[in-house]
């Protein structure tokens, strides 16, 4: 049994990757080299791959810079010190436009030419969830996309599944799934703006949910931050 896991080096999408691989599937990893303004994720995901024993890990290399729009693709300041009240209020400028229907086009290919009938990605409705392409109404969407756009799907001869095992936890709930399942989260990345050696600031968006998740679980968070 092929599946073929989203992998960004981040917290959420390594527990995926752990899930995936507790479930008995042959992992097939994908990441994404979209000019992304913090890199490390890139080495963290080739780490984590590794270590999962994935037996194919791609790093494909797509230019979002080209169409920018995001705080993560253009030169556009990262938001810092925002309450949840804040980042609730809206879709952040953190929000990549169609970051997910392209990665999981990409995901689908890779799938069908493994021939692997499951994708995983470790999206998640709950937590701030200013992103549309995180909800259940979108994932379901582009199963039924796929199921029509494939050679394998219009034979018939399998049914392509979109699994999204984090959808509906908190921050803290991912944290306890990833520790009870042996995941080092030492290994991840999730700042949008790192300093220099890859540590993380601490203020943004996702240091302060990954900080929270942490501090809800009641386990301490073992990478490093500029500011705890
Ligand atoms: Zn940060």
């Amino acid at each position: 049994m092929k599946a073929v896991v989203l992998l960004s080096g981040g917290l959420d999408s390594t527990t995926t990757l752990a899930l995936a691989k507790r479930e008995g599937f042959d992992l097939f990893a994908l990441t994404f080299d979209y000019g992304q303004r913090h890199r490390i994720e890139l080495d963290k995901a080739q780490y984590i791959a590794k270590h999962f024993g994935a037996s194919d890990h791609q790093i494909v290399k797509i230019d979002l810079r080209q169409f920018g729009g995001s705080a993560l693709t253009d030169s556009i300041d990262v938001p810092t010190h925002r309450d949840e009240q804040e980042m609730a209020s809206e879709i952040p400028v953190t929000y990549v436009p169609a970051r997910n229907t392209i990665f999981l086009s990409f995901c689908l290919a890779y799938a069908e030419v493994k021939g692997a009938n499951d994708i995983f990605i470790g999206v998640n409705a709950v937590d701030y969830s200013g992103y549309p392409d995180c909800r259940p109404e979108f994932i379901r969407a582009f199963e039924t996309l796929a199921n029509l756009a494939t050679k394998a799907g219009v034979e018939g001869k399998s049914r392509l599944k979109i699994h999204t095992p984090l959808i509906q936890l908190t921050k803290a709930e991912i944290i306890q799934k990833g520790l009870e399942l042996g995941v080092d989260f030492g290994m991840t990345h999730s700042c949008y703006n790192p300093i220099e050696g890859g540590i993380s600031c601490g203020v943004c968006d996702s240091c302060q949910l990954r900080l929270k998740g942490f501090q809800q679980a009641g386990v301490d968070d073992p990478i490093k931050y500029k500011i705890p």
